[in-house]
């Protein structure tokens, strides 16, 4: 199926490993430019280096910041070669914050994740949206969570700052830019197999005294496909929200997990 976004221009966050590069090998293979963004210069530019060797990619950019900071968001916007503020494509995408226990989380922890999945993609969403409806197309996209359909409880400030990115997008969605041919979506992973789910499994395996191997079938047997989830399926289905065909799916929480939410919505 021919996407329709060729030649488009994509800012993909978080874009270095994980699920933000399954994004950005989907977007280079359907010929999408794109500036990608992580904080580690040496692992962007080796995920840049990959996502030129795919056939019929587009212009790859590479900007070493943190999308978390104004300073940050700004070098992405001011990429040498990139478009400006002329961007079609938006994946809000970074970290998440670390689970603990409500008890010890202080204000600051609260501001540092509501700064980092809730104000952050905010601010490129006011950023790049006006641009896109002026222009009559706009796909924005926000990596969150399946945890914001199904909290887990040492994951207060995921759970808390998602939620709130969740109800700002339920709203905004549903606004003028739906008549200006934006959409704005939530994409929710289950698990997938990134480094920073395997770290946390290997966290936990040590903290209980398991092994890795057994807390990996473990987790895998939780989930109804029966294994952990692939960044390149990811990017499929965020590829498909961005495509012109998707253009009637606006204001969604799509889940992306193996069938491992129990519920009916
Ligand atoms: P990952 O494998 O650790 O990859 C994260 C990517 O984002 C890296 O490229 C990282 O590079 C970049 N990044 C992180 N913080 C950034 C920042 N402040 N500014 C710019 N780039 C940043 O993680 P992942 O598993 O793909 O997870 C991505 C998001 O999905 C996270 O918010 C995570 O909580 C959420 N999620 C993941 C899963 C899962 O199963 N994997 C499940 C539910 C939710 P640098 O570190 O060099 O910046």
């Amino acid at each position: 199926m021919d996407l329709g976004i060729t030649g488009k221009w994509a800012l993909i966050c978080g874009a270095s490993k994980g699920l933000g590069f399954g994004c950005a090998q989907a977007m280079a293979a359907e010929g999408v430019n794109q500036v990608i963004v992580a904080r580690t210069a040496g692992a962007l530019e080796q995920a840049a280096a990959q996502l030129r060797a795919i056939p019929g990619a587009g212009q790859v950019i590479a900007v070493a910041a943190d999308v978390t900071t104004a300073e940050g968001r700004a070098a992405a916007l001011a990429a040498p070669g990139g478009p400006g503020r002329a961007f079609d494509i938006l994946l809000n995408n970074a970290g998440g914050p670390p689970p603990g226990d409500y008890r010890d989380w202080q204000d600051a922890d609260w501001l540092a994740a509501l700064g980092a999945n809730m104000l952050s993609p905010i601010a490129l969403i006011r950023d790049l949206a006006d641009g896109m409806a002026g222009r009559g197309f706009g796909r924005i996209v926000n990596v969150t969570s399946v945890t914001v359909k199904a909290p887990i409880a040492n994951l207060g400030l995921s759970n808390g700052a998602r939620s709130g990115l969740t109800g700002f997008v339920a709203g905004i969605a549903r606004g003028p830019l739906a008549r200006q041919g934006v959409t704005i979506n939530n994409l929710l992973p289950g698990a997938f197999a990134t480094d920073r789910l395997i770290a946390t499994i290997a966290n936990e395996a040590e903290g209980k005294g398991l092994a890795m191997p057994d807390l990996v079938e473990r987790r895998q047997d939780g989930i109804p496909a029966g294994r952990l989830g692939t960044p390149e399926e990811f990017g499929a289905v965020f590829a498909f929200l961005c495509s012109r065909q998707a253009a009637y799916i606006n204001g969604q929480n799509i889940l992306c997990d193996g069938g491992a939410y129990p519920g009916t919505h």
